[in-house]
Parts: C-alpha cells; structure tokens; sequence
C-alpha cells in the first residue's frame, strides 16, 4: 500500500478538457494522463491510508468529475470488479442515512449542517486537472482506454439509477437532489427532506449489500439494483452532471476507441 501519488509540478499537456487525445474520454467522464496515474495509485491501496480516508468522508468522495473517473477507473482496471467503491460507499451513505435520519427540532437545518462538505476534493486540492500531464507507464494508460467494463456497468444499471438523476444538476424539473442540491433546499426551508431520506435509505441499503457481496461467502448475492446503487450514491454524494452526460449520450459506444 503506497501513499498517494504527489502531484510534481504536473506538466501541462496542452490538451484541453474533452480532447480525443484524453485517455478516457467519454460523455461527462473525461481524464487527463496525470489523473489515469493518480487513480491507478489510488485503487491500488492509497484509498485505504487513514488519513485519505478522512478527507473522502470530508468532502463526501470527490467532485463530481474524479468520482466517476475513480468508478470508471476502478471498473476498467478491475474488469468491473467494485469492491473498492462499494467499500468507500457503504461508509458514505450509511453517514448520510444517519445524517438525514435524525428527529430534531429545526430538523431541516439540522440536516443540512450534517451533509454539508467540509472539506474539498482531494484530487483537485492536489492539484490534478483534465490538462495534468503525468507519469502514468504507457501500459496503463492503453489499458484505461478499454473503455467496455465500465459501459458494460452504466448500460445493466442505468434503468434502476436514472430516476435519482438530480433535477437541479441536470438543469429539468425532476424532484431527486443531490447531497449538495439538497443542502442548498434544506437552507432555504423547500428541502423534500421525506423523500431525500427515503432515497438515501434505500441508497444505503442497497449500497450495503453490494459491499457485503464481495466477502467470502457471500459472492454473487448482488442484484442489478445492489450494483445500480454504486453510481446512485456517488450520484447522491457528489452531483449527478458526468453520469447525467452520460445518460444524454444514451449509446456509449462499445470497446476501445
Ligand atoms: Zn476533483
Ligand atoms: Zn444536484
């Protein structure tokens, strides 16, 4: 287990954000070269360091844009195996569900401080962009452009995820929020907290059997709608805008580019 990979003065590649010279680029999931080695380091065992999972749990995963690029990453070099995610995922939502499950006065804003971010990515904190460059081997770099396990995931799961989609990230009238989107209702008292709880429960719940389907014993007792409830939750944690492209893209073309 290495600690996380330092950003050494990322070497600007020159290639802008949605460049067909990315090594993975598809709708809303875009990384850079310096993102690939970051990743590959982070699946690797760094997500386990204590004090990297203390910052995850303080900023509710990472953005938007590196958490679908760690579950494509993750889903790409593992061949779809998710059992870093899921692991990462049971902890964030059980907090959420205890976070939103509370009966107190004031409860809206009670809720909000809870699932409030305190902290920020700590990957774009490092300083890692769609322009890092990095030092990523080539072999690791070809092998994130095969691009199948992770479409393969998005395709089985997307009829059971795509109804929590956040009406606010996606810019329409759907009732669902994210963490943030919900933060922001709850502050100015128009918060669906009812419903927001009952989508984290069934979140947790399913998130937690996914987690659980990869101890001995218990392989291969996932359903679709345990596997679904990965990309719900980092959906819920950190904003819906990559997985909502990826939906409007609706025909992710099959195997490397
Ligand atoms: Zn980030
Ligand atoms: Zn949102």
């Amino acid at each position: 287990m290495g600690p996380l990979p330092p950003n050494r003065s990322p070497v600007s590649t020159g290639v802008s954000h949605g460049s067909a010279l990315l090594p993975l680029d598809l709708p809303g999931v875009q990384l850079s070269a310096g993102e690939v080695y970051f990743l590959w380091h982070f699946i690797q065992g760094s997500i386990m360091i204590p004090d990297t999972r203390r910052r995850l749990r303080s900023a509710w995963g990472l953005c938007a844009r590196h958490s679908a690029g760690f579950v494509a990453a993750e889903a790409i070099f593992r061949h779809g195996y998710l059992h870093g995610p899921a692991v990462l995922y049971e902890d964030l939502m059980e907090r959420a569900h205890r976070a939103l499950g509370l009966r107190r006065p004031a409860v809206s804003l009670w809720a909000a401080w809870r699932i409030r971010a305190t902290g920020p990515c700590l990957m774009c904190q490092t300083g890692y962009t769609a322009a890092s460059g990095g030092y990523a081997p080539p072999d690791v770099l070809d092998r994130i452009r095969h691009v199948e396990p992770f479409l393969a995931f998005v395709r089985e799961t997307l009829p059971l995820w795509s109804r929590d989609v956040c009406g606010r990230c996606r810019g329409d009238d759907a009732p669902a929020r994210c963490r943030a989107h919900l933060f922001q209702d709850l502050l100015r008292g128009r918060g669906r907290l009812r419903e927001e709880r009952e989508r984290v429960a069934s979140i947790a719940e399913h998130v937690r059997r996914y987690a659980t389907s990869f101890r001995w014993g218990f392989h291969g007792t996932d359903t679709p709608a345990d596997r679904a409830s990965l990309i719900r939750a980092v959906g819920w944690c950190s904003g819906w805008g990559p997985w909502a492209a990826l939906l409007a893209d609706r025909s992710p073309a099959p195997g490397p580019r």
